[in-house]
C-alpha cells in the first residue's frame, strides 16, 4: 500500500517530486535512478520545483561555482519552506559530506540527507517518514519512458587523492559492482529501448581490482558487449595511469565499443602534474594517446584541463598548450582551479589572479577551437554513422534531430514528422562543420528502430 503525502489545500493525490540536478554524469545517472524508484513508489514528477510535495537536489561540489549554484537552489527553497512548511528537501551528491550533523546544522531546510550513491538510504528515510510506501508491483517498468544513450554506475568512490579534488572525500573509496549486476542493469534498460550504454566509474579503467575476484574492465566489456539488443558501448573516466594496452586492444576489438577515450591529463608540465600527485608525466600520456591512436583506428580523445593550479607559471602554462598542440585531442573541457577545502592543495597559496586563470582557459579554448575545426573540417563529406538521440530546435526554430558519431561528435540532421528515427542508426552523409557540431543529410537507415 502507498501511503501518500497529505497536505495541506491539496487533494490526497498530491504526491509530485522534483530532481534538480548538475554535475557530472554520475550524478545524472544517480537522477534516474531516484526518478524510476520515485515513481516505482507512485510518486509523480513535475518539471517545476513550485509543482513539488518533494524536491529533490542532486549537487556538486568539484568547483565553487557549482556549489554556488546549490547553495542557491537551498537558498531559494528556505524561502519557500516559511510559507510552505510542508514542503520536504532532500540533498545528495558531492555536496554532501560525511559530517551530517554539521550539514543538518548548518542546512535547516534540508528534511533528507544521503550521501551519493546511497539511493537505498533515502528510500528508508521516505518510508520511515511515509512519504512512500513499497514499490508498486504492478507498476510496469516497461512504461518508464527511457532514453536512446544512458549511463551505468560500474563503480563508486576513488582512492587516488589528487591533491585538488574533493570527489574521494564525499564518494569514499573505490568499490567495484559485479560483472553480473552491471549486465543485469544493461539488459532491463535495453529491454526499455537504451540503444546505447556509457559505464561510469571516476577511475573507470582501474574497474574490478577491488572485486574478491579481481576483474579487469576488458572483461566487464566483453560481457556487456554480448547483450543482444545494445548497440554501442562506452566507458568514462579513464586515468592514464590505469589505461592498459589489454583495455585498449578491448575497444579495438570490439564492434559495438565505440572509438572515443576519455583521458584526463589536468595538465601539461611534469611538476604540475607531480604537485597534482597524478602519476605520469606529460611525456607518458604523449606515448599514451600516440599508443591509443595507433591501436584504435579513428579514435577520438576527449580531455580535461585544470589552469591555473597553484604556483603554475606563465611557462607552465604554457607546457599544457604544447601538449594540446602534440596530442590534438578532439574535445578539451577546461577548469579554472578553485581551492576546495579538505584537500591538499587547499592549503596552498591559490596564487594564480583569478582574471590570468580565466585569460588561461581563454587561451586553451582557442586553441582547441582551432584543433577542433579542422579536425571537423576535415569529416565534410564523408558519411558516418550516427544514433539519432533526440529532437533539438535549431536557431531558426526548425526541428532537427540530434544524434552522435560512434567517435562521440554531435550531428544534426533534419526531421520529418513521423520518420521515426529516434534509437536509429543512420548513415548521414557530413554537409558542414563548426568546431563544436556537424551537420548532416541522411544517407540511409541501418538500425531498425526500438
Ligand atoms: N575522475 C575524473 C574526474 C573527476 S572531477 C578524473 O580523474 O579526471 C571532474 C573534473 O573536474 C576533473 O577532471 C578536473 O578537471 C575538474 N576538477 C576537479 N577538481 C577541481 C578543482 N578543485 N578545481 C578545478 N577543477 C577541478
Ligand atoms: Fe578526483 Fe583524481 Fe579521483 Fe579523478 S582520480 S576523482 S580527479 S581524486
Amino acid at each position: 500500500m502507498l501511503i501518500q503525502l497529505q497536505r495541506p489545500g491539496k487533494t490526497e493525490t498530491s504526491r509530485n517530486f522534483y530532481l534538480w540536478t548538475i554535475g557530472c554524469q554520475m550524478n545524472t545517472a544517480e537522477s534516474t535512478a531516484i526518478g524510476v524508484a520515485l515513481r516505482q513508489r507512485g510518486l509523480q514528477q513535475v518539471a517545476a520545483a513550485e509543482q513539488a510535495d518533494l524536491v529533490i537536489l542532486n549537487g556538486c561540489t568539484v568547483r565553487d561555482s557549482a556549489e554556488q549554484r546549490v547553495q542557491g537552489q537551498l537558498h531559494l527553497l528556505a524561502h519557500r519552506k516559511k510559507s510552505d512548511p510542508d514542503l520536504l528537501v532532500a540533498l545528495t551528491g558531492c555536496t554532501v559530506s560525511p559530517d551530517l550533523a554539521e550539514m543538518e546544522h548548518r542546512l535547516p531546510m534540508v528534511d533528507f540527507f544521503f550521501r551519493p550513491g546511497a539511493l537505498d538510504h533515502f528510500l528508508s528515510q521516505l518510508e520511515a517518514h511515509e512519504v512512500v510506501g513499497l514499490p508498486l508491483a504492478h507498476e510496469p517498468v516497461m512504461s518508464l519512458e527511457q532514453p536512446v544513450s544512458s549511463y551505468v554506475t560500474v563503480m563508486q568512490g576513488c582512492n587516488k587523492y589528487c591533491t585538488y579534488c574533493i570527489v574521494p572525500f564525499r564518494r569514499g573509496r573505490e568499490q567495484s559492482r559485479t560483472i553480473e549486476d552491471v549486465v543485469r542493469d544493461v539488459r532491463a534498460m535495453t529491454s526499455r529501448g537504451v540503444r546505447e550504454i556509457t559505464l561510469l566509474g571516476q577511475i573507470v579503467d582501474s574497474y574490478g581490482r577491488d572485486l574478491p575476484q579481481r576483474r579487469h574492465l576488458a572483461e566487464l566489456l566483453e560481457a556487456v558487449s554480448a547483450v543482444p539488443d545494445l548497440w554501442r558501448l562506452r566507458f568514462m573516466t579513464s586515468h592514464p595511469e590505469y589505461m592498459d594496452q589489454r583495455l585498449i586492444e578491448a575497444v579495438a576489438a570490439l564492434p559495438k565499443a565505440c572509438e572515443h577515450i576519455n583521458l584526463p591529463v589536468q595538465a601539461g608540465d611534469d611538476e604540475v602534474l607531480d604537485r597534482m600527485r597524478r602519476g605520469y608525466t606529460a611525456d607518458t600520456f604523449r606515448e599514451l594517446a600516440g599508443r591509443i591512436r595507433r591501436t584504435i583506428p579513428g579514435v577520438s580523445i576527449a580531455t580535461d584541463i585544470i589552469v591555473g593550479f597553484p604556483g603554475e607559471t606563465e611557462r607552465q602554462f604554457q607546457h599544457t598548450l604544447d601538449l594540446l598542440a602534440d596530442v590534438q585531442c578532439e574535445i578539451v573541457h577546461t577548469a579554472c582551479y578553485s581551492p576546495r577545502e579538505g584537500t591538499v592543495s587547499a592549503t596552498w597559496a591559490d596564487d594564480v589572479p583569478n582574471d590570468e586563470k580565466e585569460e588561461r582557459r581563454r587561451r586553451v579554448e582557442a586553441l582547441q577551437e582551432e584543433i577542433a575545426a579542422r579536425q571537423n573540417a576535415a569529416l565534410e563529406h564523408s558519411v558516418v554513422e550516427i544514433l539519432v538521440e533526440s529532437v533539438q530546435s535549431s536557431r531558426r526554430d526548425v526541428l532537427q534531430w540530434r544524434g552522435r558519431t560512434r567517435t562521440n561528435k554531435l550531428v544534426f540532421v533534419p526531421r520529418v514528422e513521423g520518420d521515426g528515427l529516434q534509437g536509429r542508426l543512420v548513415k548521414t552523409r557530413i554537409i558542414k562543420s563548426s568546431p563544436w557540431a556537424l551537420q548532416g543529410e541522411i544517407v540511409d537507415v541501418v538500425g531498425t528502430g526500438r
